[in-house]
């Protein structure tokens, strides 16, 4: 595209009374041959736009405005059939230096220049057009599975509904009492399944496959192929979306021997209790002999490091209702609870008080030390009371065993390695790789049969997780999302839930894959670069089939060919760059983020020269953390040193070294990376942009010492958004560590 490329330099905010306009109009006219450079004391305005909007008229079709960050009035600055770029004069220039000073124009007139020349650079990305499915596949018929389908439906979508179980309605089906999810909130409630069963099948739009599982899905958001497996036959299907609901598991109870489980007849799970109190007979299953006395033993495995460590969420409520359940079964009957807390949440603490109110149910705090028969199968558990600092003993003739809920899934990534390994072990050629592959099978073995989505993805066939099997997703901030686009976890697969909960959850996620398909239907990027109409090309004849790429991509876009080159898929791509960034060949770019272009924008700034002694510093960061946070820095007029220029990044998995070589190399004395927190318990909003640069840092730090560079001239930060105080502080001692270390060497060379 033929870029006319033209410049607005806005006087409002502080911006003119603290910069020489008419220098950074020289910037734009007599440096880089601009025809057209407008000043307006107000460019947001409606004067302001309106001059812009007739220039785009006339045919520029590549503005650049510099006025405040890009973060604000991203509309009021959108003209149709122009990219416009913006210049963030206001939070991080004016705003964060001293004004009409020679360091803070000499940083504005270089944030200039590099606007320009990433204007001169970059297209106008188009939507990608393709043909979009509509359909949207729900796999799990438990409550949270029935719940996505029937919002779907009712938002106009055709569902598939698949259930592995013959029947719809997963473990709430097979529970007759439940805990009250409405006011009062005070007795266990019937069931209310037959009723969402039966408008389930009464509804036109959703398709029931029960007794069927997923054979194979292969393909991209709105455009899955699926094939469904009923009874030995297989039956191929097209979805834009898919949820995955396919629920939990019951802790294996196997491995609390030492609560009596598996060694005691009378000591049983809450889902056998659940049984149990279905059938309306509590007798004991070691003798048959009614029962009288119950201890319920909380958090059995529960938030113990040995076992689950988390908590899941129910149990406590779920043991309130069984011993109510059991009350009114039995009158004469009495539970004893030995809990670490009772968790209640919010008004369920009404349906605690109604169990606690009742005089043949107690509650102490205890943690519960052994299990033990006392003869003809009766039960003594120990405890330690820690209320009243006292050794206890309750004898009782059975013990329900609060275990707690593990996700129906495996890691995908874990699969994939297992069944990588049984190839190899299959092949049987001798050597290292060999033993290596035999370790890995015997280890992962229980993984055997355990895929559910079948996904033909280079990274393997299920959702990645990131702790205890539940889906790796952004719990707090962006729940439903997965490392797959397009598939959303929704229910007890994706957190232990209630009930209630697990519905919410299914609306969610309903409404996550709708606007997948929306996304994929307008050809623009889901969640987190909402609009994004970019995707990368890939320049594949200098593609060297390094894999680099189709490994790192943390979305599992890319497929690859039996040689190794990426199958781009562009519908499952989010758009992080993280391939670009990966790329030793650099044949990766998109229409408005390139190498190139982020080289060229790093080389358009002024280096003075090593007589001068102004250090200059490079700042990549991170556009979704970093850069709001220092534009919060700015809103709060706080500091930071001049020497620095910053350039946003889509993350900072997408920063190419050759970028820190380029600077490194032209002149720059340091360069700080500010990216989100890596880890467990990460912030990155494309999942591993933190951690792929830690690596890659690892490795420049080794390159900085072979060139006798200090490695302190590269520094790696993490950062949340709300540590905008935090920024310009690490930004200033940066300045002040560069100042001390010298000069870069490389100056002038
Ligand atoms: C003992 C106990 C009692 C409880 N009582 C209550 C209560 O009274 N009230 C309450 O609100 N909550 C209760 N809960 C919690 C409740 O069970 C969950 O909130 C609820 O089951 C979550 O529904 P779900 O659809 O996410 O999962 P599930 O109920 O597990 O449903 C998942 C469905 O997916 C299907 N599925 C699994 N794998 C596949 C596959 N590969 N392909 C196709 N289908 C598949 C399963 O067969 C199942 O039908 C209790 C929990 C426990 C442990
Ligand atoms: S831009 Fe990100 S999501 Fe898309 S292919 Fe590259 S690494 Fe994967
Ligand atoms: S990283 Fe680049 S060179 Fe390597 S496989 Fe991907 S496209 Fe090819």
């Amino acid at each position: 595209m033929e870029k006319n490329v033209a410049v607005y330099l806005c006087q409002g905010c502080d911006i003119g009374r603290s910069l020489d306009i008419e220098g950074l109009r020289k910037v734009a006219t007599d440096e880089y041959s601009i025809a057209t450079c407008q000043e307006h004391p107000c460019l947001c305005g409606a004067e302001g736009r309106e001059l812009i909007r007739q220039d785009v008229l006339g045919g520029v079709n590549a503005p650049v405005v510099a006025a405040c960050s890009p973060r604000f009035m991203a509309d009021a600055f959108t003209f149709d059939g122009a990219r416009t770029e913006r210049v963030n004069l206001r939070e991080h220039v004016v705003w964060s230096h001293e004004p009409n000073d020679e360091d803070t124009q000499a940083l504005a007139e270089d944030y200039l220049r590099m606007a320009i020349v990433r204007a001169q650079k970059a297209d106008l990305p188009e939507p990608l057009d393709q043909e979009v499915e509509r359909t949207i596949l729900v796999v799990g018929g438990g409550v949270t599975g029935m719940t996505s389908a029937l919002d779907a439906a009712q938002a106009g979508h055709d569902v598939v509904l698949v259930e592995k179980a013959p029947e719809l309605g997963g473990w709430m089906a097979r529970f007759t009492r439940h805990i009250p999810h409405a006011p009062p909130y005070r007795d266990p409630a019937p069931s209310d399944i037959a009723d969402r069963i039966a408008r389930i099948q009464a509804h036109d739009r959703i398709s029931v496959h029960t007794g069927t599982q997923i054979e194979r899905i292969s393909g991209q958001p709105g455009q899955f192929a699926v094939s469904l497996r009923t009874n030995g036959t297989s039956k191929e299907i097209r979805v834009g979306a898919i949820v995955q609901a396919t629920g939990w598991k019951p802790y294996d109870a196997s491995r609390l021997g030492h609560l009596g489980y598996g060694r005691c007849p009378n000591v049983v799970t809450n889902v056998q209790m659940e049984e149990m109190l279905a059938s309306g007979r509590l007798v004991r299953p070691g003798d048959g002999k009614p029962v009288r006395r119950i201890a319920f033993i909380q958090c059995a495995g529960s938030r113990d490091k040995d076992h689950l460590p988390y908590c899941s969420a129910v149990c406590c409520r779920v043991t309130i209702k069984q011993a109510l359940t059991a009350r009114e079964l039995d009158p004469a009957l009495e539970a004893y609870v030995l809990y670490k807390d009772i968790r209640t949440p919010g008004q369920y603490e009404d349906f605690y008080r109604r169990a606690q109110e009742d005089p043949g149910i107690f509650f102490t705090k205890a943690e519960v030390t052994g299990v033990e028969e006392v003869g003809d199968h009766d039960l003594r558990v120990a405890a330690d009371d820690t209320l009243l600092g006292k050794h206890i003993g309750v004898e009782a003739d059975l013990v329900v065993l609060a275990t707690g809920m593990v996700p129906a899934a495996a890691d995908g990534e874990a699969i994939r390695r297992y069944t990588d390994a049984k190839a190899v072990v299959a092949k049987g050629e001798a050597g290292a790789q060999l033993e290596t592959a035999k370790a890995t099978v015997e280890e992962l073995a229980h993984l055997e049969g355990s895929a559910i989505l079948n996904l033909e993805y280079r990274q393997g066939p299920d959702l990645p997780s990131l702790r205890y099997d539940f889906p790796d997703s952004h719990f707090i901030c962006f729940p439903y999302e997965t490392r797959r686009t397009g598939i959303y976890a929704a229910g007890c697969v994706r957190s232990p839930l209630d009930s209630q909960l697990a519905r919410e959850d299914g609306s969610g996620a309903a409404l996550k894959a709708i606007q997948a398909i929306e996304c994929a239907a307008n050809g623009t990027a889901m969640h987190p670069r909402w609009g994004d109409m970019s995707y990368p090309d890939f320049f594949l004849q200098r593609c060297t089939q390094c894999k680099r790429c189709t490994e790192e991509c943390p979305f599992g876009t890319l497929n690859e060919d039996p040689k190794g080159t990426p199958q781009p898929n562009p519908i499952r791509c989010r758009r992080c760059g993280i391939c670009m960034g990966a790329c030793p060949e650099r044949i990766i770019s998109f229409k408005d983020y390139s190498v190139d272009m982020i080289s060229s924008m790093i080389k358009a700034v002024e280096i003075p020269d090593e007589f001068e002694e102004k250090p200059r510093l490079l700042g990549l960061l991170c556009e979704n953390d970093a850069y709001p946070a220092l534009d919060t820095a700015g809103l709060r007029r706080i500091r930071h040193s001049a020497n620095i220029r910053f350039i946003p990044v889509r993350c900072l998995g997408s920063v190419n070294v050759v970028w820190i070589a380029d600077a490194l190399s032209r002149g720059y004395d340091g360069v700080l990376l500010v990216g989100c927190k890596s880890g467990a318990d990460y912030q990155c909003h494309f999942i591993r942009g933190s951690e792929l640069m830690e690596t890659r840092s690892t490795n420049i730090r080794e390159k900085l010492k072979q060139l006798a560079l200090e490695e302190e001239r590269v520094r790696l930060e993490q950062l949340a958004i709300a540590d905008f105080e935090r920024l310009p502080e690490i930004i200033n001692e940066f300045a002040a560590q560069i100042e001390e270390i010298g000069m870069n060497p490389f100056k002038g060379f």
